[in-house]
């Protein structure tokens, strides 16, 4: 599957309100949360390329390569009374960020204070009402950063205490905090949670059980959607001991006792119990960033870059790099991903060799502010991805024919096919279907010619041309392509990534003790090995599966922590965490 860019819809907004709970522990958090059926949707259309992004992450950490940390802009807006007085210091605004940078680290993202603090003297704002928001952020929020607010309450219309609340994407960059919770150490991390789109532990509705089952055998798909979070029947101050112990006896629809983790700080545990995110949950921290939140940049400073190549069919590239970057004085590429700066200048070039996909990343300098951005396989070497057996042109011809060539050639520039000679006035605004058939493993290129220099569209006439595949998929298409427009393809047995798109693999129980089951959508079709890994990307198993039975994992001679699973087919694999208590 292609990654697209993310187009940002605005669709919907759904809010999440957590309470301060240290009030009482003896009253459950009051916590609104709409999820609406646009939400669900939101969700679902992002998934997909989320998914691929914690693969990203999972082989970031197992192969300890190009783990530079993405900087990500905030606007800090602090609330104080009419006369300048309250209001959360800055010393305070400092120390919360780094105490969330801690945590952040681990989904290879940090927050930086953009454009210093917007203080807001206004006593009516000091203590903020839900309903007060559109009025406070209208007039001042920064565009394509994270606005946290900082009052001195926060409350709901009929008056309930809030702790803060955020927006999941697709709502604004808003996040409202309470002062006295901004320095708890749990709830800034948790409203970023929600900002990255993670949902509470115990799902996205308050108050009613979660459907998410104790044996996890449906965990991506209920609860929090997070597989290495245990279902959670919703904890707070009155099952969760002073100690962060559960102390609850809900069971689930099975009739399994609930032993979720007091110290996932998604959930409603006691805020000083919440120091953990799983490692599921970074890596979707992670991968909400880069498919939906790596857009956002500090007007002043800023990291951006452009580049400029023609992909081909081999092994080798020359890139020249643009630095689009606002406010920075000095750079540091790392071009391929290694953690090496490979150049201090501002608009380097270098030439790539060795097939795959190479991650870029920019630090910028300004005096004693740095700002780096890691650009996610930013550079591809050889040929777009196809797999497909026979690959079909359609060209719908202008009034001049006779301006239009195309040819398909193989990896050794043989010409496969070519267009017959387009006669002028007898095939004009014809529409002519062409089959070429194709080997994998192999690498083409298509070139359409326009021998005049203005395509068969749009300038003057209403030709176009459409590569797919025979399955269906478009390649390359247009019309109003000047002198012309070439692609390169190439044909890899794809059938086994397509293995890994259509057979959804799952692991449960996660966290596990025994045994751990990799569960297969299509059990008939089985991977071919598996290999785990501990923290360290060491491999501390691995098998080949020959049977059902393989599937199922004895795990209870591990020592406790966190570990990889790895499931191969062919030259493609899947990696998964979980954790073994
Ligand atoms: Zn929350």
């Amino acid at each position: 599957m292609k990654r697209g860019a993310f187009i940002k819809k605005t669709l919907f907004i759904l809010t999440v309100f957590c309470s301060i709970s240290f009030i009482s522990a003896q009253h459950e958090p009051q916590c609104g949360t709409v999820a609406t059926a646009e939400s669900e949707k939101y969700f679902q259309d992002l998934l997909p390329q989320i998914r691929q992004y914690e693969q990203d992450y999972y082989q970031k950490t197992l192969q300890r390569s190009s783990t530079a940390i993405s900087s990500v802009p905030i606007k800090a807006h602090i609330i104080r009374t009419d006369s300048g007085t309250g209001g959360l210091s800055e010393t305070q605004l400092n120390n919360a960020i780094a105490s969330m940078n801690t945590y952040y680290a681990n989904a290879f993202i940090e927050f930086f204070l953009c454009d210093g603090i917007n203080y807001i003297d206004s006593t009516t704002y000091f203590d903020y009402s839900t309903d007060e928001q559109d009025a406070l952020t209208n007039v001042n929020n920064v565009d394509n950063v994270i606005n946290i607010y900082f009052a001195n309450t926060v409350s709901t219309t009929d008056g309930g205490g809030l702790c803060g609340y955020a927006f999941f994407p697709g709502g604004p960059e808003v996040i409202l905090m309470n002062n006295s919770c901004a320095l708890n150490g749990s709830t800034l991390p948790h409203e970023m949670g929600h900002f990255f789109a993670l949902s509470h532990t115990h799902g996205n509705t308050n108050g009613t059980l979660t459907s998410e089952l104790v044996d996890g055998s449906n965990c991506s798909t209920d609860g929090d959607f997070i597989c290495d979070t245990p279902a959670d029947p919703q904890l707070g101050g009155g099952n969760v001991s002073s100690s962060c112990i559960y102390s609850g006896s809900a069971i689930d629809a099975n009739g399994a006792a609930f032993t979720p983790n007091p110290l996932n700080i998604m959930s409603y545990s006691r805020k000083v119990c919440r120091t953990e995110f799983s490692p599921q949950q970074y890596a979707r921290i992670y991968g909400v960033y880069q498919a939906s939140r790596a857009v956002m940049a500090c007007p002043s400073f800023n990291v951006d870059i452009a580049s400029s190549y023609t992909r081909d069919c081999s092994n080798t590239l020359d890139v020249n790099f643009t630095d689009n970057s606002i406010g920075a004085t000095f750079w540091q590429w790392d071009v391929d991903g290694d953690d090496i700066i490979d150049y201090t200048t501002q608009n380097p070039s270098h030439t790539y060799s060795g097939e795959g996909a190479y991650d870029v990343t920019l630090t910028i300098f300004n005096g004693s502010s740095s700002l780096t951005k890691v650009f996610q396989e930013y550079i591809e070497i050889g040929g777009e991805d196809i797999s497909t057996s026979e690959i079909i042109l359609t060209l719908n011809t202008d009034d001049w024919p006779a301006e239009t060539s195309w040819e398909f050639k193989d990896s050794s520039g043989t010409i496969l096919y070519s267009s017959p000679v387009y006669v002028e006035g007898i095939d004009d605004f014809q529409t002519f279907t062409e089959n070429f058939t194709v080997a994998t493993n192999e690498c083409y290129s298509f070139e359409i010619i326009d021998s005049f220099g203005d395509g068969i569209c749009c300038a003057s006439g209403f030709g176009s041309f459409n590569l797919t595949t025979i399955e269906g998929s478009t390649i390359l298409s247009g019309g109003d392509y000047g002198f012309g427009n070439i692609v390169y393809l190439a044909n890899d047995v794809l059938s086994v990534e397509d293995y890994f798109a259509n057979n959804s693999i799952s692991i449960y129980p996660n966290p596990t003790k025994n045994t751990l089951n990799i569960q297969l959508s299509n059990s008939n079709n089985l991977p071919d090995t598996y290999t785990i890994y501990n923290m360290l990307g060491q491999v501390i198993m691995s098998k080949r599966i020959h049977q059902a039975q393989d599937l199922s994992i004895q795990t209870n001679a591990f020592s406790e922590g966190v570990y990889y699973l790895k499931i191969s087919k062919g030259n493609h694999s899947n990696t998964l965490p979980f954790i073994k208590n």
